[in-house]
């Protein structure tokens, strides 16, 4: 049987890392995107191959229609037709209350979160249908959307905008998951809470976010990007063959 051929955007860093890494240790071939960080992603990249896998690195930036389509198009040059996509690039911006936020930064947000993923979403699409069965079915292919618990939680102080982005992919991934799910294709979205990576101190700009939050955990700690990855490669697996159109919330009980 062909191993199953996962792309993952913003995989060079952080949760996207893990998962990478992760999906080759569990039989995967990974496509790691990355924007600029091409050092970070030879890392992921050299990890995936160490675990067996077959692994590329592909520069784009996943706010940029020209970018993503010639992504999807290198991966499967390089590794073949595309089965699972973790739709994963996010950013912040500085955090600051909503009244002090420079406007570019909620486009640049908005650019990435919501209009790029949505169109990373849409290519997956392409992608995932261009080679039905004889059913006319892409039985066992997967997408899972990154969201976060902070589309509940509406991030006041700090970025609501990055909350907003984020309750639209909890929309995306409802209305994806009933449009696809007749056609074999399972849709969900992973919501990760307060995890260790560089987006508080490189995005929002808040190096001691992590140590300032995690009191207010009831898990009293921040999530270990593995902790996300195992979650998403659960939806992304046939263990979670009946799981379609969830939010799976990973937030250490916050
Ligand atoms: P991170 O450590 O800052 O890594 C972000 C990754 O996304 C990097 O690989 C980066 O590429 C890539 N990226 C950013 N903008 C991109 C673009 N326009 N095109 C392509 N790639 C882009 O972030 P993270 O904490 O792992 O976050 C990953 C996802 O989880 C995001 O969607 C985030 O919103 C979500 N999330 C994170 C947390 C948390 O506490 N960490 C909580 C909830 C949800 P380069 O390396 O090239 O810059």
């Amino acid at each position: 049987m062909s191993r199953p051929v996962l792309l993952v955007t913003g995989g060079s860093r952080g949760i996207g890392a893990a998962i990478c890494v992760m999906a080759a240790q569990r039989g995967y071939d990974v496509a790691v995107n990355y924007q600029s960080a091409a050092k970070a992603a030879a890392e992921v990249v050299a990890a995936c191959e160490a675990a067996g896998a077959k692994a590329v690195a592909l520069q784009g930036d996943m706010a940029v229609q020209d970018d993503i389509a010639r992504v999807f198009a290198d991966a499967q040059a390089a590794l073949g037709p595309l089965t699972h996509v973790v739709n994963n690039a996010g950013i912040t911006g500085p955090a600051s209350k909503l009244a002090q936020a420079d406007p570019q930064t909620i486009r640049t947000c908005i650019d990435v979160n919501v209009t790029g993923a949505i169109l990373v979403a849409r290519e997956a699409t392409r992608a995932l249908l261009a080679n039905p069965d004889a059913q006319g079915r892409a039985q066992g292919r997967a997408i899972v959307n990154i969201s976060s618990i902070a589309a509940g939680l509406g991030a006041p102080d700090e970025f609501v905008w990055y909350a907003a982005s984020k309750g639209a992919i909890d929309s995306l991934t409802l209305g994806m998951a009933k449009e696809l799910a007749p056609v074999g294709i399972r849709v969900n979205a992973v919501a990760p809470g307060m995890t260790e990576t560089e987006i508080h101190a490189l995005s929002s700009g808040e190096p001691g976010r992590v140590a300032r939050i995690a009191p207010t955990i009831p898990l009293r700690r921040a999530a270990q990007p593995e902790e996300v990855a195992e979650v998403v490669l659960f939806a992304l697996s046939e263990a979670a063959s009946y799981v379609v159109g969830s939010i799976l919330r990973v937030g250490g009980g916050r």
